[in-house]
């Protein structure tokens, strides 16, 4: 591969290193899908990121569309995140006590998402799931969730029902340590098609773009059947824009779209690379939240200054001419990739949804889990995504993942990829 770099360990392997990962890691990493099984060989270990690229121990250089899965907004090391986190950990890395850049980072979300009144910062995704849960059952004294199939809200064992990303890279419909009561009052219902909400649900709760069954956009009505549904029902609606938010637009898909819940979940982009997430919704609920009401939550770590100096440092970044740029990014390389495939005769969709892209194997669009199943099920994603790998292109390692082109991706990046995808394809 191009550019090797002699500065990054030149007596490493990926393979010596995963293996010697598997003797103290399980499978060897500290996420699922990280380990390459869906996709097959071995996984690359970063030595170092800079923009749209990443470098491996090899010294190998690839064109990275993983992005920690959304979290790099800007790309990898931008100088402003840099700045900032360094400045902060020189400040010391964590009280215990409340700081001003927490103050501020909740305000800064409050203002850009509409009816978003009061947040609270937490260090993953998974934890504001979890929380905003038992927020919106404590508010509505009611325990029933209904979420939908292929929708990831984390790993907390309530949501672990019908999940997409690495539980579906992995086939399990569920996960083994799950008791059959903690998931006993979770309902799965199949998106894009508006549940019957009875009188004992807390909670509807969606990814308002699915981005972990690959990339399935909410069709047209449900979004706002579901706040029909909840209002009548007097039930919550809760939005996971761990992935959509502060990505399809400054105030997440509720501002894209129009439809405001009661609840969000936010995660990835906030956190600029470090652990960091929140949620938040209407003031009236947020409130039952402790020490004001009796809904308990905490962290030792929450608000932590240095996550939060790089989240207020990737907002300042993220004005209307960076949507725009990354839209037209993303529109480069889906537009790129479905001439690429149609020139070969390969039937596939790429869906769209701002600057999110996904890559579905097949002719049919994908509306929702058993489809995206349908889709990834052919293997046909495993061998791109190796040839493409080889050609200096990193896609995520699973086919339920998105693409996240970068603010960093330039044309020269988006050609090369297109390049490789062709390459990859034709190869024999
Ligand atoms: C990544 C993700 C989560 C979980 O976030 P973690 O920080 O990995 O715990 C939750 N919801 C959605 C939509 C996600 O994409």
């Amino acid at each position: 591969m191009d550019n090797p770099d002699s500065s990054s360990g030149a007596n490493q392997s990926n393979e010596a290193l995963f293996k010697r990962a598997g003797e103290v890691i399980p499978g060897g990493v500290n996420s699922p899908v990280r380990a390459f099984r869906s996709v097959g060989g071995t996984p690359y270990f970063v030595a170092r990121a800079s923009g749209a690229h990443v470098w491996d121990v090899e010294g190998n250089r690839y064109i990275d569309y993983v992005q920690s899965y959304g979290a790099s907004i800007l790309g990898h090391a931008h100088p402003v995140v840099v700045d900032a986190v360094q400045r902060a950990a020189a400040e010391g890395t964590t009280y215990g006590a409340p700081t001003e850049r927490e103050v501020a980072l909740a305000e800064a979300l409050c203002e850009r998402v509409a009816g978003c009144e009061m947040v609270r910062l937490v260090s993953s995704g998974t934890e504001a799931g979890m929380s905003v849960i038992r927020t919106a059952r404590g508010f509505t004294g009611r325990s029933r969730v209904i979420k939908f199939a292929g929708c990831y809200h984390g790993h907390s064992d309530g949501l672990l029902a019908g999940g997409g990303t690495g539980m579906a890279t992995l086939g399990l419909p569920d996960s083994a340590g799950v008791p059959a009561s903690m998931v006993a009052e979770t309902v799965v219902a199949p998106y894009n098609v508006v549940p019957e909400v009875g009188g004992d649900v807390a909670c509807v709760i969606v990814e308002p773009v699915a981005a972990n069954m690959g990339l399935v956009p909410a069709a047209p009505g449900f979004l706002e059947g579901l706040r029909a549904a909840c209002d009548a029902a007097g039930a919550l609606l809760v939005f996971d824009e761990v992935i959509t938010g502060f990505r399809v637009g400054p105030g997440g898909a509720s501002g894209l779209f129009g439809v405001r819940p009661d609840l969000w979940m936010f995660g990835k982009v906030i956190g600029g690379g470090l652990p960091l997430a929140a949620f938040g919704g209407r003031r009236e609920v947020m409130e039952v939240l402790a020490p004001l009401g009796r809904v308990y939550q905490a962290g030792t770590l929450s608000g932590n200054p240095l996550a939060t100096a790089a989240g207020l440092a990737v907002l300042s970044q993220l004005d209307d001419r960076a949507y725009a740029a990354l839209t037209t990014t993303a529109t480069a390389l889906a537009d790129g990739l479905r001439s690429a495939f149609d020139s070969l005769g390969v039937p596939v969709t790429v869906p769209q949804v701002g600057p999110l892209v996904g890559l579905f194997f097949g002719p049919d669009p994908v509306t929702n889990y058993d489809q995206a199943r349908a889709s990834c099920g052919t293997g046909e994603y495993a061998a791109l995504f190796n040839r493409l790998l080889a050609h200096g292109v990193a896609f995520a390692p699973g086919p339920y993942e998105a693409l996240f082109p970068s603010l960093a991706h330039t044309a020269e990046d988006i050609a090369a990829t297109l390049s490789a995808t062709l390459a990859a394809v034709t190869a024999p």
